[in-house]
């Protein structure tokens, strides 16, 4: 199937089309208040007491757009409105799900495994995700980063030889004007030993026009530049969010998509499957499906591991490797990423001699046995030696 997408409808907003192509225009004008909102969408009560929470509400025109008139229970509406939920006591409720602060060595930097590290360019999105992991950060008005602070930031990566990526981060780094993007890709780029970046956003998805011919223009100029972006519904796939997409790939950026498996929003094999389809025929691979974060206010948002592991053998079954994103897991309190796969294995033997017999069911309900070669048969390659030194530099 070739896939058609829709575009969206400016007279919503009484927008001329020279407007609604503008991103600035659109950051301008992003609803922000209880007021804002009621004039386009018939507000429930437990949105209206969502209005009471801590973490900012912030959504584009373009965005909102998608979730207009299609009801109360609209996944796109459950991701940008706050409710009542939000505001009461959850099973598992942290500020700092990922444990951040405890990896924070420098100003706007975390520094969690030997070879990446992130800079939080900026804390301000163009939606704000009712289930953010970084509500310590994200929305708190800090905006771009102080230039002392960022002195401190660069010289820290340029001490740090065995980070090979930086991950640009915030809040979302695309916010920023092409100025101040190029100014940090230039600096980070111009270390000996950062071999690539990365820029996490959600613009494609929620202000796609930001994605214009100048800025990548700009951003190619300091290859490899890895676009990770943020798709959550196949409704998010529209017309103007694809040729954001296609913009980077034909100017070679390789573009990765993370999902958060939501509650009442994507949380079934057939949504999952029509999300990752779509990205892959738009040249983005379906990369992590993440489990969500138990973030402050977000229970109402979150699903089950077991109910996860369940869409992920579903799709085993149906989808390509190509199509198949990674379930995966951030262990509360900043253990790292823990991935999640269904278990095929059903049984193991190991015999006197040392030879392993395992058992697997697939997806399909077949069973076979693999049977390895003892270790004594195993040869290692004989030129691992050249890379050690390589090696070797990616540990703290
Ligand atoms: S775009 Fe990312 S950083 Fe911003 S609110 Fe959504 S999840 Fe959080």
């Amino acid at each position: 199937m070739k896939f058609k997408f829709s575009a969206t409808n400016p007279s919503l907003f009484h927008a001329n089309p020279e407007d609604w192509q503008s991103w600035q225009w659109q950051m301008r004008s992003s609803l922000k208040t209880q007021k804002d909102f009621a004039k386009y969408i018939h507000l429930t009560p437990e949105e209206e007491l969502g209005f009471a929470t801590d973490f900012s509400v912030r959504c584009t025109p373009y965005y909102l757009s998608l979730a207009i008139d299609k009801g109360e229970q609209d996944p796109i509406r459950k991701i940008i409105l706050p409710t009542s939920h939000e505001t009461l006591p959850g099973l598992q409720e942290m500020l700092d799900p990922l444990g951040e602060k405890k990896n924070n060595p420098a100003p706007r930097v975390i520094h969690r495994y030997p070879d990446r590290a992130l800079l939080l360019v900026t804390d301000t999105c163009s939606v704000y995700c009712r289930y953010c992991t970084r509500k310590h950060f994200t929305a708190t008005d800090q905006a771009f980063i102080k230039s002392s602070q960022y002195d401190q930031a660069l010289s820290y990566f340029k001490s740090q030889k065995s980070i090979r990526e930086v991950i640009l981060s915030g809040g979302d780094p695309l916010t920023l004007g092409d100025e101040q993007l190029e100014r940090v890709l230039s600096d980070l780029t111009s270390i000996d030993h950062i071999e690539l970046i990365r820029i996490g956003t959600r613009m494609p998805v929620v202000c796609p026009m930001r994605i214009t011919d100048e800025l990548v223009l700009k951003l190619k100029k300091y290859h490899p530049v890895f676009i990770m972006t943020h798709f959550n519904h196949p409704r998010e796939v529209t017309l103007e969010s694809s040729q954001a997409l296609l913009k980077f790939v034909d100017h070679g950026f390789p573009v990765f998509n993370q999902m958060v498996l939501l509650s009442g929003v994507n949380n079934h094999p057939a949504i999952v499957q029509a999300l990752s389809r779509r990205l892959l025929s738009l040249r983005t691979k379906p990369y992590y499906m993440f489990q969500c974060d138990p973030s402050f206010g977000s229970d109402h948002l979150r699903t089950s591991v077991a109910d996860s592991l369940e869409i992920q053998r579903e799709l085993w079954g149906r989808l390509s490797g190509l199509a198949m994103p990674n379930l995966s897991l951030d262990i509360p309190s900043g253990g790292g990423k823990a991935g999640l796969t269904p278990n095929f294995e059903t049984s193991r033997v190991v015999s006197a001699d040392g030879v392993e017999t395992r058992k697997f069911t697939g997806w399909d309900g077949v069973s076979s046995e693999y049977v390895s070669p003892p270790s004594s048969q195993i040869a290692k390659p004989i030129d691992a030696e050249v890379y050690f030194e390589e090696w070797d530099q990616l540990k703290f």
